[in-house]
């Protein structure tokens, strides 16, 4: 008897969980095919996965109808994350999650494939509700300079369970919160990423405001496993909340880093960001009933991973001279 190949469709797949998430699949001997248009994507993160028969790269944009194709999965992971890069097209940055997302959801309609959606904290907003369970409505500036990625996951997600409940696709919603690890593109102005960086550079590390907001970091390890028992689970649509519980001002986090790496960096004030969310931190009650998931990597240990990772792009990026 021939063995039956899984196929999934990754969107977004060359990106920093994109990519880690094609390497998980081919792991478990999926045929996996990347869409991507590289808006934040790298080449690099999934460049070794090139020679690979099972793996296929399409380069294209979501918001454009994708050419027809037999998939039994449909990960949508499409979209830039961090605040400045959805900020340099905040129209794209809608048009991705709304036109973006209806078009894989037809897709998967099309092969009655499971489609997941990588959602986000954000759809909490600036919450008034801590910590933050998925029932929590969220408090969101509809018209604030991170509404274009707020809203717009928020409608994505209302098309997940409008296409539920309209044409019974099976549907897998995630909201992910600060997620960190190695892949992440040293220059997206993520508060990790930025700090790391600073740090080995011997460069401040810069608080947009006090420092006093807090967020909840999890390993991206651990939430790729928490994105493998959402999709595979029995029927459990979501939305799930999956992030580490652990929670630490901004503040908290530079001076983690700056003491971890030795460095001699300083660490300053700079003006707060507009609509910059006080507080973040998941109730990941229904993750660990439903999922039997939690993460496994404390913040500390993930950062000495991160930090191994950045140390080498630092040096990749210095000009020869220097290094
Ligand atoms: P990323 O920017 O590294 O990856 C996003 C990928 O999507 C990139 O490869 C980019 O080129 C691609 N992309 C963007 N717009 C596209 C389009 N219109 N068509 C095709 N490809 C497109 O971000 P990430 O951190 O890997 O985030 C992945 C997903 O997870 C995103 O949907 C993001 O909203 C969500 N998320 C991430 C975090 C986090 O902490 N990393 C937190 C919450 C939600
Ligand atoms: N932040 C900061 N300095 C930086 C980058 C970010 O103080 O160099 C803050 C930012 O204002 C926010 C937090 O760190 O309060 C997390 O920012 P990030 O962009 O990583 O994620 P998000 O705002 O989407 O949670």
């Amino acid at each position: 008897m021939s063995e039956v190949i899984r196929r999934a469709v990754v969107a977004g797949g060359a990106g920093f969980l994109g990519s880690h998430l094609c390497d998980q699949l081919i792991e478990l001997d999926y045929h996996v095919t990347c869409v991507d248009n590289f808006t934040s994507g790298r080449v690099a993160n999934i460049s070794h996965l090139l020679g690979d028969k099972r793996f296929d790269l399409i380069q294209a944009d979501i918001c454009s109808p994708l050419p027809s194709m037999e998939v039994d999965e449909v990960w949508n992971l499409a979209c830039p994350a961090s605040p400045p890069r959805y900020q340099i097209d905040p129209v794209q940055t809608m048009m991705t999650s709304v036109l973006g997302t209806k078009n894989l959801l037809d897709l998967a309609r099309a092969n009655k494939a499971r489609f997941f959606q990588a959602s986000t904290s954000e759809v909490y907003g600036d919450p008034e509700q801590h910590p933050q369970p998925e029932h929590y409505t969220g408090s969101v500036n509809t018209i604030g300079p991170r509404a274009c990625y707020d809203e717009g996951k928020r409608a994505a997600e209302s098309l997940c369970f409008d296409y539920l409940r309209t044409y019974n696709v099976d549907i897998r919603v995630v909201r992910i919160f600060n997620t960190y690890g190695p892949r992440m593109d040293p220059e997206d102005g993520r508060v990790v990423s930025n700090f790391i960086v600073k740090a080995l550079k011997g460069e401040p590390l810069e608080l947009y405001g006090s420092g006093d907001q807090t967020r909840s970091f999890c390993y991206v390890d651990d939430l790729i496993a928490g994105f493998l028992r959402l999709m595979h689970s029995d029927g459990c649509h979501g939305p799930v909340n999956i992030g580490n519980p652990g929670e630490f001002t901004v503040k908290q986090l530079a001076e983690i880093v700056v003491d971890k790496l030795g460095s001699k960096s300083e660490i300053v004030c700079v003006p707060a960001t507009m609509d910059d969310p006080k507080q973040r931190k998941p109730d990941i009650t229904l993750a660990r009933d439903r999922l039997q998931w939690e993460p496994l990597i404390p913040l500390s240990e993930g950062l000495d991973m991160t930090a191994n990772y950045f140390a080498e792009e630092v040096a990749r990026m210095a000009p020869a001279a220097i290094s």
